[in-house]
């Protein structure tokens, strides 16, 4: 991770601060925009060094590819070819939390190390206001990846991205809490063959009643998302999962109705997507308090197995 050396400023999701995000990035420095998955750090997706410093400023292993961030369907089809279910599911879901990596086409003029020397792409179209309208003022494809240090825990609020990358960056957009807080779900293509590579977002369910055919989660291989690393999204310190009684000290995390005197709850009612509009900030928080941190079950179906596949790399040994 580079030194802090920067003021960070913070900028209000107006025409003043948009246009103050767009200049920056105009001159290859990095801004965290708002989505609706979580914040991303934006910088301009062509200029070689823009992106250098996205790896720099979040201390990011070069061989983990960023996710582009576009305005349309059009300028996405511009740099990379969708299979006929790639092209399904962006019109179900785009835009939204769904990115799609496909093979790049020729003359796409993305600096090479956001596909990581890669010959595909990952591409979004997020739908949050406020990216959606940086986006259209830039006019250009952003690469976004989550605004935090690499290996900590994603952010879901201005104030996340000021404490993991102050000084690092030019500028925040706030644009408040984000409304699906966890990561998107990403799909690739094996041949005509969608393959869940990340879930997310959106539900393993929902992508499959729009495909009509069950995802395949393994190619045997043959295509990789690189840095889905097994430690990720971590907080400093420990945790355990699966805990309906939490140990002396620990710091408890609880779902549903049966959790009662829990310190934290990620939805007192047992709603999934409250959870995951809640998992990170309540991570943060509960990792302020300094103690080792236990999480109640959590269902492993809709958008409980994203959830559950966050809370298993927050849980595993550190790197
Ligand atoms: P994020 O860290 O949320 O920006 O997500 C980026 C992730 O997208 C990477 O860690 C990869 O797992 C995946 N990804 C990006 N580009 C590609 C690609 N060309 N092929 C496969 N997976 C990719
Ligand atoms: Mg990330």
């Amino acid at each position: 991770m580079t030194k802090p050396s920067e003021q960070t400023e913070t900028l209000a999701p107006d025409s003043a601060g948009l246009a103050r995000a767009a200049a920056l990035l105009r001159a290859g420095r990095l801004v965290a925009m708002p989505t609706e998955t979580v914040y991303g750090l934006a910088g301009d997706a062509r200029n070689p060094d823009a992106v250098a410093r996205i790896f720099a400023a979040k201390g990011r292993p070069a061989h983990n590819p960023l996710i582009v961030h576009l305005a349309n369907l059009e300028a996405a089809l511009a740099l990379a070819d969708l299979p006929e279910t790639g092209l399904r599911l962006a019109a179900e879901f785009w835009p939204g939390p769904l990115t799609l990596v496909a093979p790049l086409r020729a003359g796409h003029g993305l600096a090479p190390a956001v596909t990581a020397g890669l010959e595909t792409v990952a591409l979004r179209l997020p739908a949050h206001p406020v990216a959606r309208a940086l986006l259209a003022e830039f006019g250009g494809p952003l690469a976004a990846p989550s605004a935090n240090p690499s290996g900590r825990i994603s952010p879901t609020t201005a104030a996340h991205v000021r404490a993991g990358l102050s000084g690092r960056i030019a500028a925040v957009l706030d644009g408040g809490a984000c409304a699906v807080g966890l990561e998107s779900a990403i799909v690739g293509f094996d041949g005509p063959r969608a393959v869940l590579l990340r879930a997310g977002g959106l539900s393993r369910e929902a992508l499959e009643a729009v495909i009509g055919a069950p995802l395949a989660t393994d190619t045997g291989g043959k295509i990789t998302a690189p840095g889905q690393l097994a430690s990720h999204y971590a907080p400093r310190a420990a945790l355990r999962l699966n805990v309906a009684t939490p140990n002396p000290g620990e710091v408890w995390i609880g779902f549903g109705p049966d959790c009662a005197g829990a310190d934290f709850s990620l939805s007192p009612t047992g709603d999934l997507a409250e959870a995951g509009a809640r998992l990170f900030a309540v991570l943060h928080q509960a990792d302020a308090l300094g103690r080792p941190i236990a999480v109640a079950p959590m269902p492993d179906t809709g958008l409980g197995a994203s959830i559950n596949d966050r809370l298993r790399r927050a849980a595993a040994p550190r790197r």
